[in-house]
């Protein structure tokens, strides 16, 4: 169910997350840019959480912001983005994460591209692809 909260235990999210996985969800850490898998992925697809696998991203809305992180200018439904105020290391950032299972994505920006304006720089290692087209959940 797309709406149920997904909560696991930080043992159990040890368990089914990679080391690199884990450090970014569930500690907010950054992959480097330019070294992630997604950031010049162009397939057509969907891409998923990869923590907890809810839907978060059409291939359609993905754009080269030439940042070296997988980038966004919108999200499938703007109810599975959470959002929150980020002010670590200095900066007044607003933070993206999945609503579902609370995973820290990356973050959300307000200088991204027509349509919306916005630009969701998420790390790769938050997400998981699949050439299924979104509408499965
Ligand atoms: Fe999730």
């Amino acid at each position: 169910m797309k709406n149920e909260k997904v909560a696991r235990s930080e043992t159990e999210w040890k368990q089914v997350l990679t080391s690199e996985q884990y450090r970014i969800l569930r500690e907010k850490g950054t992959e480097r840019a330019f070294t992630g898998k997604y950031w010049k992925h162009k397939q057509d697809g969907t891409y998923l959480c990869a923590g907890c696998g809810l839907e978060l991203f059409s291939s359609e809305t993905k754009f080269d912001s030439g940042t070296g992180w997988p980038s966004f200018w919108d999200a499938i439904d703007q109810t599975r983005i959470e959002t929150r105020h980020d002010s670590s290391y200095g900066m007044h950032r607003v933070e993206a994460l999945c609503s579902r299972c609370g995973g820290h994505l990356g973050h959300l920006f307000d200088d991204g591209p027509k349509p919306t304006g916005q630009r969701y720089c998420i790390n790769s290692a938050s997400l998981k692809f699949t050439n299924e087209k979104p509408g499965r959940q």
